[in-house]
């Protein structure tokens, strides 16, 4: 039996702490005191890291978390997974679409996706965790009703990537990798102020922020529902682009607009 955990850590990011009671593998930890922290006091040892691109945020602290735990519970050095093609410092496993990344300790595998748009190499870990059932790592690429911006990759691409997101099966547990969720629904109900599912999201993303709880994991299932990047072709937001794009806009053409609102909506 799996359990994913958050550590929280910066402002507003989720180190993810996947763990079988006895050893930890940990996505995209930015920052190396909190995971060390949750070590401890959960008495879990460090089996893995995975990691999902680049940024500091979420590459930041493996240094240090090497330094303190060079190997794994097998004593054999600690695995750290990432993407083939972008710069990740103590990389052991470069990974791209397809790979599969099998671990020891806590045992499980999950399968690599080419996610680019946030980056260029961006990747996402996705499969099915033993007493967890379908489960996605996706970085910053996907938010809860929001995804990440276009630093290094174009509209078309992330379209690509969330596209295959939206292809995974609806139950699908989604672990982002910041708690930005308030404001990406404040967004999404400029853009569909009809959508009741989204307005009762609101209401329920009010309440756990309120009582200082997470808003994620989300599913794959829900974000279809509420998520306007995952709802781009549909005529009630192409319509909420009207005046954005023109008229003739092909789906990437209407994805970049929405995605420009999104950048200037305050
Ligand atoms: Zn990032
Ligand atoms: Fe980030």
């Amino acid at each position: 039996m799996l359990k994913v955990e958050p550590i929280p850590a910066f402002q507003d990011n989720y180190i993810w702490a996947i763990h079988d009671g006895r050893s930890v593998a940990v996505v995209d930890p930015g920052d190396a005191a909190p995971v060390l922290a949750y070590l401890e006091r959960k008495g879990l040892q460090l089996g893995a890291i995975l990691i999902t691109h680049h940024h500091g945020d979420h590459q930041g602290g493996v240094a240090q978390l090497l330094a303190s735990h060079p190997l794994g519970p097998d004593g054999r050095s600690l695995p750290v997974a990432g993407p083939a093609t972008e710069k990740i410092g103590h990389r052991t496993q470069a990974v791209a679409q397809g790979d599969t990344v099998t671990l020891a300790h806590p045992a499980l595998t999950l399968r690599v996706l080419e996610v680019p748009g946030h980056t260029a190499g961006h990747i996402a870990y996705t499969g099915s965790l033993d007493g967890l059932g379908p489960v996605l790592f996706c970085g910053d690429t996907l938010f809860a009703s929001g995804c990440g911006r276009l630093f290094e990759g174009t509209a078309a691409q992330m379209l690509r990537s969330l596209d295959q997101f939206a292809a995974l099966p609806d139950d699908t547990r989604v672990y982002c990798a910041h708690e930005y969720t308030a404001s990406n629904v404040r967004f999404a109900r400029a853009v569909e102020p009809r959508n009741n599912a989204l307005a009762r999201w609101q209401d329920k993303v009010a309440e756990l922020r309120a009582a200082g709880q997470p808003t994620l994991p989300t599913t794959i299932g829900h974000e279809r529902e509420v998520n306007p990047f995952l709802r781009s072709r549909l005529p009630q937001v192409r319509q909420a682009l009207a005046g954005r794009m023109p008229a003739d806009a092909d789906d990437a053409a209407a994805f970049a607009a929405l995605r420009a609102w999104k950048d200037e909506f305050r």
